[in-house]
């Protein structure tokens, strides 16, 4: 991480005490096991555990300051604990404290879907040209981006951090952290709605990426997402660069493309100039996110033909439309979470293959009252676009239900037999299963069955 005063840290939390002058932080963690000499200990009070009561371990690790909300006895009296009222809050301080010494450039994503994927893939361009840390996984949240600036060194160049919202002002809240030199809306659909009343507050939840952007920010905007006029409104005199799968006014658009079945080929105009690009992921939603990457790319000045090799060489996040070739089947993971967008996008990639065409959909969360409506709307997307649907699960049977070529089941084995006997009938035809659900379905686990018993 890049070092600061502890001086530093109390002056911003207007925090009087006693203290070594010269103590400087390097470490920081909310992990005690993680703690080394030195470090800095953050106690959250998270849903499963509670830090404060590891704060001791912390310490015998070697954690040398403590930050608590709750009253915390230490022995050693040269441990520095600072009690604040709330320890989320202060990590976020302390992540704009540290980027205030980051020399390098901030590029900010968000979006309803294809966030990691599209920090993946701009990650991998970055790379070819700069030293380029991002985020970790999914750590898009509240401690999770923190977290990812902390990670950060200073040789870096560039940080790429993905945020990600369940409820309004969060997007806002995390942006203001990271403070972005560019800022990308990917797109907004019914996602997470449980914590949104409806699609529009998760329309204007995205769009706050661009309202609390510095003025000399630059706004990556999806020229093909209904929400597109309503951003370009608030991006007000901010610069704004425009990506489009269709529209060729927009700075950064798909000339000529083949969407094929495990990749896509495509000719992208960035600013005029022409670049061939092979992208290793199937789908038209890929393409979008690739041409998201390729346009913050080109506004932090990585080179042409460091683009081409960054696409050409990104390989897909884990549970998102991996493949699985087992001699005539085809098993995609796409089980790392479901939402309608992300479902219809998984069909899309099921209509590029040839052979028998099947959709495995287990549950899709944090739906609440909105559950019935999308799941009518997906049924109508799907039911002539497959040739079988099975479901698992209490919900996603409102998509199966009334529909000819589908089949609902209460438990995962059941359908497992029930694929098994059917590639058994099948055996002369290439099948293609694409399976798919909410991160509590765990859909993955028909995934390693299917693949066990072939
Ligand atoms: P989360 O909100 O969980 O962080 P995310 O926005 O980071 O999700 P990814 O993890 O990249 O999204 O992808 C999640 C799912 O969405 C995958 O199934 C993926 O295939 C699909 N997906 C990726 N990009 C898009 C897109 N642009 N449009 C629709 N679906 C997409
Ligand atoms: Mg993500």
């Amino acid at each position: 991480m890049i070092p600061f005063k502890l001086s530093e840290l109390l002056k911003n939390l207007e925090i009087k005490m006693q203290y070594d002058q010269d103590a400087l932080i390097s470490h920081i963690t909310i992990d005690s096991r993680a703690c080394i000499e030195g470090s800095l200990f953050i106690a959250i009070n998270g849903e499963n555990n509670d830090g404060h009561n590891y704060v001791k371990s912390a310490v015998e690790n070697g954690a040398k300051i403590i930050i608590v909300e709750k009253n915390i006895e230490l022995q050693d009296k040269n441990i520095v604990c600072i009690k604040v009222k709330n320890t989320i809050h202060v990590m976020a301080e302390i992540a704009k404290l540290v980027l205030r010494h980051f020399a390098g450039k901030i590029i900010s994503l968000t979006g309803s879907c294809g966030k990691t994927t599209t920090k993946q893939m701009l990650a991998s361009i970055c790379a070819q040209q700069f030293n380029t840390q991002s985020t970790k996984g999914n750590f898009n949240n509240f401690i999770g981006v923190p977290l990812t600036v902390f990670d950060v060194e200073q040789q870096h160049d560039i940080l790429i951090a993905e945020l990600g919202a369940n409820a309004k002002k969060e997007i806002q809240y995390l942006n203001s952290i990271v403070n972005p030199n560019v800022a990308i809306l990917l797109n907004a659909s019914a996602a997470h709605l449980d914590g949104f009343e409806d699609l529009e507050s998760v329309i204007k939840t995205k769009g706050e990426i661009i309202t609390s952007s510095d003025q000399d920010a630059i706004i990556v905007l999806n020229k093909d997402d209904p929400s597109f006029s309503q951003w370009l409104n608030s991006a007000g005199e901010k610069q704004v660069v425009t990506f489009s799968s269709v529209d060729s006014t927009a700075d950064v658009f798909i000339k000529q493309a083949n969407y094929l079945s495990d990749r896509s080929e495509f000719t992208v105009s960035v600013f005029d100039r022409d670049l061939i690009c092979v992208l290793k992921a199937p789908g038209k939603h890929n393409v979008q996110n690739a041409l998201a990457a390729i346009s913050a790319a080109s506004s932090v000045g990585v080179s042409d033909i460091n683009i081409i090799k960054g696409i050409h060489l990104f390989e897909n996040c884990k549970g998102r439309l991996q493949s699985i070739q087992i001699e005539n089947v085809s098993i995609w993971d796409d089980t790392y979470n479901a939402n309608p967008a992300s479902i219809k996008s998984a069909v899309d990639v099921l209509e590029l293959q040839n052979g028998l065409n099947i959709l495995v959909l287990g549950d899709m969360a944090e739906m609440d009252s909105h559950i019935e409506q999308y799941s009518q709307e997906l049924k109508k997307y799907i039911s002539n676009k497959v040739d079988f649907l099975f479901t698992v699960g209490n919900q996603s049977k409102l998509i199966s239900s009334d529909l000819e070529s589908a089949k609902h089941f209460i438990k995962q084995q059941e359908l497992v037999e029930y694929i098994i006997q059917l590639i058994k009938l099948n055996s002369a035809s290439q099948i293609n299963i694409m399976v798919k659900g909410s991160r509590s379905a765990k859909m993955e686990n028909v995934v390693s069955q299917l693949t066990l018993c072939l």
